[in-house]
């Protein structure tokens, strides 16, 4: 514990369960001192997040499904009433119909397409609008990308064009949001086992594949992604913005399959 967050408040908004990125994140934030309230999608969440933001004394839970105007509108009505400002975000929302995240990127239909850019990429930008508008100087926004945005990961096709288009809003909006002094990054997480990446295809294959060709010979954990999205939500990363962040063992540096990997 800590008090790098302390008089802060801020928005998790993608908790699912206590495997969420998001949770890690949030766990991060609390033991510095931070205050948090957190959003989730569907009834059938409440019930798993209810309990975790309780475990951290926050009561500040509400619903927000990201691609429905008025209940992203509703969700920061309801945090401005409670807390008037905040400083920081954190967006850890993704989804594409897992139908599309196997077989070939090029037979992604329209409807697919569109559904995984709305809910992985636009829903940062209005998230972002909204929680801005009500910032502190020095606040913080931060997202959730991947590798399969730079480069072709097996099955993760639409879900790769997304994430690149998450990553280049994170520029255009860090440029926007500079002159009030306002901070957006993303972190580029390795593989974890989380609910969302139970929809890709392989995803056990690709766990092990990372673990034997990352520098550190491991995959990342959860709590080391909270780490990091601790330093872009506090006052350590104060000089740091558009920045997409790789916490990832050092996978993304690696040109060739380790020649001492075993066979998987
Ligand atoms: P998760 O399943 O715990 O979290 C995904 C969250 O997205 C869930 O809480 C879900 O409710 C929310 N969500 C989906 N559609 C929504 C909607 N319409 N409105 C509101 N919320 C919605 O999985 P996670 O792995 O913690 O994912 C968090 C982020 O991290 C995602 O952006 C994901 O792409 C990214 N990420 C994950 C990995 C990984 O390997 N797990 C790696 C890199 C990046």
């Amino acid at each position: 514990t800590g008090t790098l967050m302390a008089g802060k408040r801020g928005l998790v908004m993608g908790v699912a369960n206590d495997r969420s990125i998001a949770w890690a994140i949030a766990r991060a934030v609390a033991a510095q001192g931070g205050e948090l309230a957190f959003t989730y999608q569907g009834e059938a969440l409440e019930k798993r997040v209810r309990p975790l933001a309780a475990s951290i004394g926050s009561d500040l839970v509400m619903p927000c499904d990201v691609t429905d105007d008025a209940s992203v509108e509703a969700t920061f009505a309801a945090l401005a009433q409670r807390w008037g400002k905040i400083d920081f975000l954190v967006h850890a929302i993704g989804f594409a119909n897992k139908d599309y995240l196997r077989g070939r990127y090029l037979d992604t239909p329209r409807d697919a397409f569109l559904q995984a850019m709305d809910i992985s990429c636009f829903s940062f930008v209005s998230v972002s609008r909204h929680a801005a508008a009500m910032m502190n100087p020095g606040g913080s926004l931060l997202t959730l990308t991947y590798l399969g945005a730079e480069r072709v990961m097996p099955h993760y096709n639409v879900m790769g064009v997304a994430k690149a288009a998450l990553e280049a809003s994170v520029r255009y909006m860090a440029t926007d949001l500079g002159v009030d002094d306002i901070r957006v990054n993303a972190i580029s997480a390795g593989p974890i086992k989380t609910l969302a990446a139970s929809g890709i295809g392989d995803f056990r294959y690709i766990l092990r594949w990372n673990q034997y060709n990352a520098p550190l010979r491991r995959n990342v954990g959860l709590e080391e992604v909270g780490k990091s999205g601790l330093y872009f939500l506090s006052d350590l990363s104060s000089g740091v913005t558009g920045e997409v962040h790789h916490v990832d063992c050092g996978y993304h540096v690696v040109g060739m399959k380790n020649p001492d990997a075993p066979d998987i």
